[in-house]
């Protein structure tokens, strides 16, 4: 069997109107009907997590994290622990984040992001739960916090990795993972293709961060998980290795930073009618384009 992971998605931030199939429901159809199996849906506040986790429940294979993201803490400037503890405690949920240091859109809550980051990684160790990490802008910062955090005995991942090969190096360096999203198929992706170029198979995760960064040849149009394919695909090309490979290695990565069994919960195949083809899910996975449903 073939897996393939969206490792990083907002599927609660998507737009669920004027759509073919308008609802989450097409949406992870559209997923499975390419062979997605398995997706880690984000909350970017405590008080985005209920809703999330309830519009997810019906589907056993859509894990979930949270955390406070750097760019959110306008809404959450005085989240407490507790509240990220109890929402931890969730079955479903298997890390902490989206945490970090964006510099780049918010330079002037600097101070506010290094405390609640650091907050945040020490409450990762308290919990025993990987890392979701997001940097823009702020690689010293963020590689500094993570060491003096000691980040490195919980792990986790870069998610959305857009920096350059040094930073991915210190990060590799403190057992992260390394996500690629959309970004790494842009024209002015070289820096990223970089970066993908040198992180080793066995520490790379891929993910569409949609609703944004679609990839190329659906850049511009709203994100879905159906779209980390051609993600995959992509990076498949630049290593130099099978896309099935390469959706398998990822699937595994996911699985082990994440401790989640594979086979335990996962979406079964959909073929494109809609038909379920139990047990087997992914034999009949092909490298043909996918028709943007958008
Ligand atoms: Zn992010
Ligand atoms: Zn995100």
């Amino acid at each position: 069997m073939t897996y393939l992971a969206d490792s990083h998605c907002h599927l609660n931030s998507l737009s669920l109107k004027g759509k073919a199939a308008s609802s989450l429901q097409g949406i992870v159809a559209r997923a499975q009907s390419v062979g997605v199996t398995h997706m880690l849906c984000v909350a970017c506040t405590p008080a985005e997590y209920a809703p999330m986790r309830q519009a997810v429940e019906p589907y056993p294979g859509i894990y979930t994290a949270c955390g406070v993201h750097p760019l959110n803490l306008e809404e959450a400037p005085d989240w407490q622990e507790d509240e990220l503890i109890s929402i931890l405690q969730d079955d479903r949920a298997v890390a902490l984040g989206e945490t970090g240091l964006d510099y780049h859109y918010a330079p002037e809550s600097r101070q506010q992001q290094l405390s609640s980051f650091a907050r945040q990684i020490d409450l990762a160790l308290e919990l025993k739960k990987p890392l979701i990490i997001h940097a823009r802008n702020a690689h010293q910062d963020t590689v500094s916090l993570m060491r003096a955090g000691n980040a490195r005995d919980v792990g986790g991942v870069m998610h959305c990795f857009c920096d350059e090969v040094e930073m991915a190096r210190q990060c590799l360096d403190l057992g992260f993972y390394i996500s690629f999203s959309g970004i790494v198929t842009f024209k002015a992706g070289e820096n990223v293709r970089e970066v993908a170029r040198y992180v080793p198979l066995d520490r790379m995760l891929v993910e569409t961060d949609c609703p944004y960064l679609a990839p190329v040849p659906v850049r511009g149009v709203e994100n879905e998980p159906a779209f980390v394919r051609y993600t995959l695909e992509f990076l498949a090309a630049l290593k130099g290795v099978e896309a099935k490979k390469l959706a398998q290695l990822t699937a595994c990565n996911f699985a082990s930073l994440f401790g989640i069994d594979l086979d335990a919960a996962c979406l079964p195949y959909l073929d494109k009618q809609g038909s379920q083809t139990a047990g087997e899910p992914l034999n009949s996975y092909k490298l043909e384009k996918i028709q943007c449903p958008l």
